[in-house]
This record gives structure tokens, sequence and C-alpha cells, in this order.
């Protein structure tokens, strides 16, 4: 077990040991019963909690036997001591959540469970007095196991933050070079020559050598003879083979210094690449879906190489040579596979136009190998901030990103080198148009293939645009084809700050529009640099398409967002209200987390949408833990829309994995000013796939119907399709609780339903589908329709203080451990969460609901 030094010790501080009722060591190496209720996660991580002396934040702690509270109150006497301040280094089990059965959380306090009261801490003078100190979850305590984007507002986790190198500066060769993947090895403090000379006379013996000078210093290290029957120094172009390991033996696919494998070398060459054999449904590609990962063969390993015609391969001590290998020995470990030398142009047009458009693009051959175009990586990459090129590195989990299906970004025609005989191709291209699985037969005269789509969702042509809300890194260009390519027609790329680290800055200037017509595009895939201002614990926030100068610091208050020493300038309200001065778009990302300062955003009507997000995700849907939070809103008469968008970071996550549907109005044109007024306006909807049409007594999805006291019944009209995810549920949601469930086709549905209204409520239509073998998800979900009938408001007392919650929460941060500004802006910002929580808080005593103050 670690004792934690995060640095020297202040000589401010004297430790306190305690008198325990337990020790961790022990518990750790459970030579000692774990007490009741302590769950098996936080017994298994025991063995990291910090124990002995440590330093944390500068401030010794003697970490000896500890107290765990279970249940009784534990008694801990100490030896009398004068203190102005206690600091207490204290952590928690976890205490899940209780969905319902259908995922919704509520009340909705979050994982971090904020403001629950956990113990009371009661210390006890001399005198007999006491002080008491109620200690809550995400204020004075969190858990051991600590989840991004639920911070404590009033305590701080053990060890401080500090600076790090970055990853160029610690290795040699650096980070940039090493994505390269080759390594030239042709410089350094000695360099030999190697020089083959062709003897023109074979058949004559050679007898010694003289080397005589004639001007400098020349140095003949050593002279081989050989037998081969060409250049012993020129390599050929790549080949590919299949190797079959010996039974039992797992690939391994570390280098040594000299960039060489373990179980496969090459003499007179070099192994470029050897992975594990993907494995594809080849026999049903054209029946399988887009995106399936292949599985991983665990005998069979995918070898490239580049070498000398007499060449041997080296598996452990037995030689292949590799003309053997070419020449398709029936038996044996290596066997080869067709070389992919065929350039072969591939055009991908639509079927009405007969026009090339950008696509999304997998190809591989026959035993599962990835044919990427000439112009494109033909090893993706998936890493954070390392996605230069325009693929997509599809997996299921970081854990299994050996098991990517590899894809890439097409702008509608590209050169492509084929092996002959049968390749696997798929193409898509969003939402609305079918995905296309095809095997081709690559003959010696193929020279094009073509391929058709077909759009046959016409939600484009009923007035529908889609956006994706969230994209870090890529250049605008990239995001222009990437968002074409997936059917998306507005990429919002966030510019932004990552400690001291710019992203994109230099591509925001407050006023282009990337493919709009007056940029030269063609207006209907456009691209907008906007911001994402962050801090990380208040939370983060969206601001796009502003107009004017960039609005900054776009990150503050420290790591892990903001750079060390950073002081907290400015809440996200304020860069809210900043945006909307320069006509842009507020959206709350990544909803709810971090779960902290938007509640007094939305509070204070300064969020114009809150966005689900996908991450590198497609199977997991629209989250209900994201729902529940944003329910807690709507109960509360919050109108805010939903925009969905990727948070798209690295090669993994795809372009619009989840994307908005907004819905322009019918007399405007599309661009990117009459997008915002369309997410202003609020009809949209949030998809991983299925579209829809949602109406209530003829308002759309955003909209806010009064009503009489008497209430009412309205009609409630729906309309499904999807040509990707298949559907197999839709869900009437009123208020949160699901009121009609109806079990739908895969491909389309529609129908209607009368909805009695007696008080205030929202309607919302969720539609439910899922993958061949994946679980049922929240496939997508409308904004709701808002009624609100007289003398009776939306205003769900529960929810409401889980609002007040995180408000309350934010003040407290910016009270205690936020790292200040200067003391104007400190008092104003606090001004701004106060006055929200009055709002709220006003509104609650109104309504005539009392509930307990934690904080005036
Ligand atoms: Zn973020
Ligand atoms: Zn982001």
């Amino acid at each position: 077990m670690p004792a934690i030094h995060d640095g020297p010790v202040s000589p401010h501080f004297t430790p306190l040991p305690l008198a325990g009722n337990a020790n961790l060591s022990a518990l750790a190496a459970g030579t000692a019963a774990a007490p009741a209720g302590i769950t098996a996660a936080m017994v298994a991580a025991l063995g990291h909690a910090p124990v002995g002396a440590c330093t944390s934040w500068g401030i010794p702690f003697d970490i000896g036997d500890v107290v765990i509270l279970s249940g009784k109150p534990v008694p801990v006497a100490i030896s009398p001591i004068h203190a102005p301040w206690l600091v207490f280094q204290h952590t928690s089990d976890l205490l899940p959540l209780a969905p319902r059965p259908d995922g919704i959380i509520s009340p909705m306090s979050g994982t971090g469970r904020l403001a629950e009261h956990a113990a009371d801490y009661v210390i006890c003078y001399a005198d007999g007095t006491e002080a008491r100190v109620a200690i809550r979850r995400r204020r004075q305590l969190g858990p051991f196991d600590r989840e991004w984007g639920e911070n404590c507002f009033e305590a701080v986790a053990h060890h401080k933050p500090h600076p790090a190198r970055t990853a160029g500066e610690q290795l040699q060769p650096e980070w940039g070079w090493t994505q390269s993947r080759v390594m030239p090895a042709d410089s350094g403090p000695w360099v030999n020559w190697l020089w083959a000379w062709e003897n023109p006379h074979p058949d004559r013996p050679i007898v010694g050598f003289r080397f005589e000078p004639v001007a400098g210093v020349v140095v003949v290290s050593a002279v081989t003879a050989g037998s081969v029957a060409s250049l012993p120094l020129r390599w050929r172009s790549r080949l590919k083979a299949r190797l079959t390991l010996p039974a039992g033996q797992a690939f391994r696919p570390d280098l040594d210094r000299h960039g060489l494998l373990e179980q496969i070398q090459i003499d007179l060459g070099q192994v470029i690449l050897a992975t594990p054999r993907p494995i594809y449904p080849n026999d049903a590609w054209p029946d399988t879906y887009n995106n399936q990962v292949p599985e991983l063969s665990t005998a069979e390993v995918l070898v490239e190489y580049t070498a000398h015609p007499q060449a041997c391969f080296h598996l452990g001590s037995q030689l292949i040579p590799v003309s053997a290998v070419e020449q398709a020995g029936p038996d044996g470990p290596i066997q080869p596979i067709p070389p992919a030398h065929q350039p072969v142009t591939l055009r991908v047009v639509e079927r009405n136009t007969g026009c090339p458009v950008p696509v999304k693009l997998h190809i591989h051959g026959e035993w599962g190998e990835y044919l990427a175009p000439v112009d494109r990586h033909r090893i993706l990459d998936p890493f954070w901030f390392e996605d230069y090129s325009v693929d997509l590195a599809h997996i299921l989990s970081w854990e299994e990103r050996a098991r990517a299906h590899a894809c890439t970004y097409i702008p509608g025609e590209s050169l492509v080198k084929l092996p002959r005989g049968r390749v696997y191709i798929e193409v898509a291209k969003g939402f609305e148009i079918r995905p296309v699985r095809r095997v081709v037969e690559v003959t010696p005269n193929t020279r094009e293939i073509v391929i058709e789509i077909d759009k046959v969702l016409p939600w484009r042509e009923k007035g529908w645009v889609t956006a994706d809300t969230h994209v870090h890194f890529l250049s605008p260009m990239s995001a222009l084809l990437e968002g074409a390519a997936e059917g998306v027609n507005v990429v919002n790329l966030l510019a932004s700050q990552w400690g001291e680290l710019m992203t994109n800055v230099g591509d925001f200037d407050g006023r282009t529009t990337w493919g709009s017509k007056e940029a030269g595009g063609d207006g209907e895939h456009l691209v907008r640099v906007g911001t994402e201002n962050r801090q990380h614990v208040l939370g983060h926030i969206s601001l796009l398409g502003y107009r004017g100068p960039i609005i900054a610091p776009m990150t503050t208050g420290g790591p892990d967002e903001s750079a060390l020493g950073d002081p907290i300038e400015a809440l996200l309200t304020e860069w809210a209200r900043r945006c909307h001065s320069q006509d842009g778009l507020v959206v709350v990302p990544h909803f709810p987390r971090p779960r902290a300062e938007h509640a007094a955003s939305i509070v204070g009507g300064d969020v114009d949408a809150i966005e689900m997000t996908s991450w590198e995700d497609m199977y997991s849907g629209i989250s209900p833990y994201s729902l529940s939070d944003w329910y807690r809103y709507l109960n509360c008469g919050y109108l805010v829309p939903a925009v969905g968008g990727t948070d798209k970071m690295a090669a993994v996550t795809a372009v619009g994995t989840v994307r908005t549907y907004a819905h322009l109005d019918p007399q405007a044109e599309f661009d990117y000013d009459t997008w915002k007024q369309a997410v202003r306006g609020r009809e949209t909807f949030v998809t991983y796939g299925p579209l829809l049409e949602f109406m209530v007594d003829g308002h759309p999805m955003g909209s806010r119907i009064a009503m009489s006291s008497r209430g009412g019944a309205v009609d409630v009209v729906w309309q499904v399709a999807s040509v990707t995810i298949p559907m197999s549920r839709v869900d009437l949601v009123v208020n949160g609780e699901i009121r009609e469930s109806l079990s739908v086709p895969p491909g389309t549905a529609a129908g209607h339903w009368q909805v009695k209204v007696d008080r205030s409520c929202w309607l919302a239509l969720l539609v439910r589908g899922h993958y061949a073998g994946k679980p049922e998800i929240v496939a997508a979900h409308s904004t709701p329709v808002m009624i609100d009938v007289e003398g009776s408001r939306l205003l769900a007392a529960a929810d409401a203080v889980t609002i007040l919650d995180q408000i309350e929460g934010a003040i407290a941060y910016l009270d205690t451990v936020g790292t200040r500004a200067e003391d104007r802006a400190y008092k104003r910002m606090r001004l701004v969460l106060e006055s929200a929580h009055r709002t709220l808080h006003n509104r609650m005593h109104q309504e005539g609901h009392y509930h307990d103050h934690l904080r005036p």
C-alpha cells in the first residue's frame, strides 16, 4: 500500500494519529475481516489507499489505523491540541443509484448523490462542549472511485495537481515522428555504408583485396561474399501473408529495440506489420449490418512484409524462403494473401443524380485485410489528439481497440490498390441513405468500381437538417468532408484549452462558415468553429457559431481542464451570456456531466439546448442517466430542447454518431444562421439512427401550448423510420413517465394517441431499437411539447430541490477550494449564482413547497 508524497511538507501542520477501528493493510491482505456493509469493489481497491506517513497538498498526514463508519458511532480520543484548522482525509464507499426498469432515475441527484447527508463529524472540546458538522456527498466528501464530472465542491482529491512533460519531450523518438510508424535508422554517431558489387566474372576465384588511398581517410570494416541472384540491398514492394501460430501460442505484438517481433522475422527484408487476423462475415456480407466490428483470430496473424526475392522468414529456428510462401505451398505455417497491387478507381454516386458524393468507406480482402485508398492511413491511429487523417477506427470499447473496424472518408471518388479476387465493400452516408455492403470480384480487367447509393428517408426534403454540436481537433476542411460523408449538414468544431494545450484556436475567426456558398462550398454541408469553455468542477459549456472575438479564457480554475494557477474568472452562465450577446447558440455539452453550475444557467434562461453525447459508443444509445437529469428541468417547466453531439476527440468516434435533427422555418433557406434559428425554435430531436415526426394537437416538438383550467384531451400523432438501427418500440413519455408504449417493426411505423390532460405536463416521443445481438437502447428522443394548464404550474418539488443543490454546490466551490480571481470577479460571480438560486427558490415558495435549507 502506498505512502503518498505529493511534494514537500508544510511546517504549519501536525498530524494527529487516530486510534481507529480498522487497519487498511490488514483488510487489504485479508488478515482482518471487512466490516459489514463495505462493498467488494472497495475491498478490492484497498491496496491503493494511502497509508503511513503521507503528504497531500503539502499537508502531512499519519495514516495508521483508520475509522470505518458503518452503522454505529466511533469515538476516538486524541492528545489535547490547539488547532485553528483541522484537515480531514476521508472517502466513502460506492452507493449505487436505483434506476427504474426503464433506466430513469428520480429524484435525480447524480451518481455523486449531491448534497446527501453521509455523516456528522462531532468535534469534542476539553470543556465538554461540541461542534457538529454535517458531512454531505459532493460537498465535503466524495467516493473512493471518483467519476468524471462528479467533483466535490468543498474538498479536493488526495494528490495535488502537477505539471507534466509532453510525450514528445519524454520520448525518443518524439511523439509526432512515431506516428509515421517508420524509423529509417540511417543516422547516429557512426554510420558504415553497405555497398553491393556484382562480380562480372562469378566463375573466377577471388583471392584477396588491395585497398589504396587517394585522398582522405577511408575505413573498410568488412567484406562479405554473397550468392544471391540480384542486388541483395533492394527489397520488393509490399506483400502479405498469413501466419498460423503453433497451437497454444498467443501472438506477441511488442517490437524489440530493433523493431523486430519475437515470433516472425525476415532476414533480407522487414516485417511491416503483423496483427491478429480480422474475421468478417464474408459469406453473409450483404446481409450483415454496417460498422459491425470483426472477430479477431487467436491462431492466425496477418503479416505484411517487404523483402528480397531470396529472403527467408524466420519463425524461431525454422527458416522458410519467402519464395516458397509466395508459390503457395499447400502446407506450412505461412500462406500467401493476394497482393494489393492493382489500381482501381472507386466511385460512389447518388442513384438519381449520378453525381459522386462523399461517403464513409470500408474495404477488406478475402482474409479480412483492410484495403485503404492510396491517400489514406493503412494503419489507423485511435489515440486522443492523434486524429489527423479522415478515418474512423470503430471499436466496441477502448480495451478491445485492437478489434477495430477500419473505415475512411472519401469525397466520392478514390484510388485504391486492390488484390485480385473478392473484396468486401461497405459504404454509408448518414441516416437517410440505406447503407450498402457489396461483394465485388476484382479481375485483371477491373479498372473502376461504381457503387450507387439511394436516399430513402426524405427528412431533409421535409425541412430537417442534421448537426453534430460537438467535434474537436479536426481541421475545418477535414470536418467538412467527414460531416458530408456522414450526412451531417452542420459540424460545430469547438476550439478549446486543455491545460497548456490550445486546439483549433487558429481556425476560429468569429465569421467564416466553411462549406457555405459565400465560402465557395455547396451550402449543403457546413462547418463553423465555436468554443467549448470548461471548468472541471463547475462544468462545460459549448458556445456555437458566435460572431466577433473568441470568448476567452476558454478554461478556468486549474487542472484538469485548465492550466495550473488559472483562477476562476468566469462562470458558465457568464460565458453563455457573452455568447448570446455575440449571436451564438449555448449548449450544455455531454449533459449532465459535470453536474454543477449549468443548473444556474438553465434556471436563468441562458441555455439554448442540452446535448446528448455518444463519444465513441454507437451501441449504448441515449443514456437514461442523461434523460433523468433533463427530465428534472422539464418537470420544473424549463423547456430546453435536446441536441446530439459526439465530443469527437479521436478517430474512434464518427462525426454524427449521435446527431441533432432540427426543423428549419419553412420560409427559410438553409444556412448556418437558419440552423441556429431552428435550434432556438426548439423543434429538434436527437438520434442514433431512427428519424421521427411528432405533433401534439398539431403543434410541433418544442411548442408550448396553453390550456384552460378545465384541461382536455390532446391528439398525439407520430411517425418513425430507420434505415440503420432496427427499431423495436415507441414510447410516449409524459412528465418523465411512460404513458403509452407500442412495439413497432424495424423499418417504419406511424400512429396516434389521445391523451387526457388535467394538469400542466410535457409529452415526448422516445424510440427504442437495437442491432442484432445488441441490447435494446433509447435510439431517438424528441424534444417535448409542453402544455401549460391554467392554474397548474410545472414545478416538481423533489426535482427543484436537486437543482438548488447543484447551484448551492457551485457557490460552495467558489467560496471554498476554487482558485480565487480578484475579489471583484469573485463577488460578481457569486451574485450571478445567488440570483439564479433565488429565482427558483422563490418559485418554490410561491407554489407552497417547503424544503430543507442547506444554505441561505
Ligand atoms: Zn466537455
Ligand atoms: Zn468537448
